[in-house]
């Protein structure tokens, strides 16, 4: 591996969209330390000596792709029940969930953050939710794993407490006590979240789904979370068996369950959201509630299409999210920029989403969602080199519009991948940890998940 202490860099000639502000047809990037110090058209003119030079020349520099929603354990998990819905496929999977262990998580979510990088993502969530008793650390090891792979990191504990004897859809042995899980949160966030301006980890609080998860659990993990300023995230109105299940068990519909929880709020981001009612989209709005919105996962599981198009028109903070590798095998996160923009479109029409609100979506969005938006998801002086170059030459230049070529058709290959001026990426290549390392980690994993080894 060759020096990756190099914190001094100007990025030339390049196309430049920063997502908040103009784009620049030709222009220059500097990156000391972890910040950016300057964006602007033209050459960068005399820069600090040592700095690295990159030639932009035929690429695109967009901010850094930010993941709002991930099961890394998953990596280990994939292509079980590929045609069944959601909840089949969570049946199914909650057999093989409950052998996890450290060695699968370690493996898992070092393939699966090695694969995000890959597209593009310099931030990324993790829900994790299943802790089988006596297994390790398991929130320890997907840790672990991001700082290895150098990626922004925040992991969302998660949890279930509500299992098949008190009319939740996972097996006991899969959920635990509500105490427990709160105790093991609170140590988490106390071991591991860093508030700071900069910070490469923060801990989210993650019940898992209005299915698993008991009234009171859901209850007391926002006041846990609030209590030390952490963020909330939980999957809601992802399909319509569940809006089914809250009406028969809880007599009401998913968000507005939530609402009545007191979990909307501008510290709160929810996956998927696809099944909402005009009401929801205005709750959603007026708390300032974010949308973790994952059109490949939606697809795959037939779960529907968000309404991302009503809630942007609202106001409301969308994000983009691959979801776990279970329900969107090895989906890259890049990709579902075109995946949202086809979606939206399929159902509302050729207006309903360009290609830029796309990509924003996927940066200044997601930012949103983690409340991090002063820090990244757009290219300005004082935000985080969180920067990605994308090359535009060969197949790709025969479109004009850099931004339409990015997003409409197969994602060019990375030239570089920096995260807080760090290079992750270079030539489609990880440089922290190597693809083969990654890819490896990833199988055996699956192999172990399995009882194969
Ligand atoms: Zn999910």
């Amino acid at each position: 591996m060759r020096d990756l202490a190099v914190r001094r860099v100007v990025i030339e000639n390049a196309y430049i969209t920063p997502v908040v502000g103009e784009e620049i047809p030709c222009g220059h990037i500097v990156v000391e330390g972890d910040r950016i110090t300057a964006v602007g058209p033209g050459p960068a003119g005399a820069v600090h000596e040592g700095a690295e030079r990159v030639d932009g020349s035929g690429c695109l520099a967009t901010p850094g792709l930010v993941n709002t929603h991930h099961h890394l354990y998953q990596w280990a998990a994939q292509g079980v029940t590929p045609d069944g819905t959601l909840f089949e496929w969570l049946v199914a999977s909650y057999r093989l969930w409950a052998r996890l262990d450290a060695e699968v998580v370690s493996g898992a979510a070092t393939a699966g953050l090695a694969w995000l990088a890959k597209s593009g993502c310099t931030t990324s969530t993790d829900h994790h939710y299943v802790f089988p008793r006596g297994r390790g650390d398991l929130f320890e090891a997907e840790i672990d794993a991001a700082r290895r792979v150098g990626l922004r990191f925040h992991p969302c504990r998660g949890s279930m407490d509500r299992g098949r004897s008190q009319g939740g859809l996972p097996p006991d042995d899969v959920v635990e006590e509500a105490d427990e899980i709160l105790r093991a949160t609170e140590e988490a966030i106390q071991k591991f979240h860093d508030p700071s301006f900069g910070s490469m980890l923060r801990i989210a609080v993650a019940p898992c789904s209005p299915f698993s998860v008991s009234g009171d659990l859901m209850i007391r993990s926002a006041e846990l979370a609030r209590s030390h300023g952490v963020r909330l995230h939980t999957h809601i109105a992802e399909t319509a068996d569940e809006d089914e299940h809250c009406r028969e068990q809880l007599g009401m519909l998913p968000v507005e369950y939530l609402d009545g929880l007191g979990w909307l709020g501008p510290d709160v981001w929810l996956a998927h959201c696809v099944h909402l009612t005009d009401k929801d989209v205005r709750r959603f709005a007026e708390t300032g509630t974010g949308a973790a919105h994952c059109p490949s996962s939606n697809g795959r599981l037939g779960a529907g299409i968000a309404r991302v198009a009503d809630l942007l028109r609202a106001g409301a903070p969308v994000g983009l999210g691959v979801d776990g590798a279970a329900s969107s095998e090895m989906t890259p996160l890049a990709g579902e920029i075109r995946m949202a923009m086809l979606m939206q479109r399929a159902r509302y029409g050729p207006g309903a989403l360009t290609a830029r609100q796309a990509l924003e979506l996927a940066t200044i969005g997601g930012a949103r969602c983690l409340g991090r938006a002063a820090e990244i998801g757009s290219l300005e002086a004082g935000k985080l080199a969180d920067i990605a170059l994308w090359r535009l030459g060969g197949f790709h230049a025969a479109v004009d519009d850099p931004v339409v070529a990015f997003a409409y058709g197969q994602t060019p290959p990375l030239a570089r991948l920096l995260v807080g001026g760090r290079t992750v990426v270079e030539d489609g290549e990880l440089r922290t940890v190597t693809d083969a390392a990654a890819a490896e980690a990833g199988t055996r994993a699956h192999r172990r998940l399995l009882g194969e080894t």
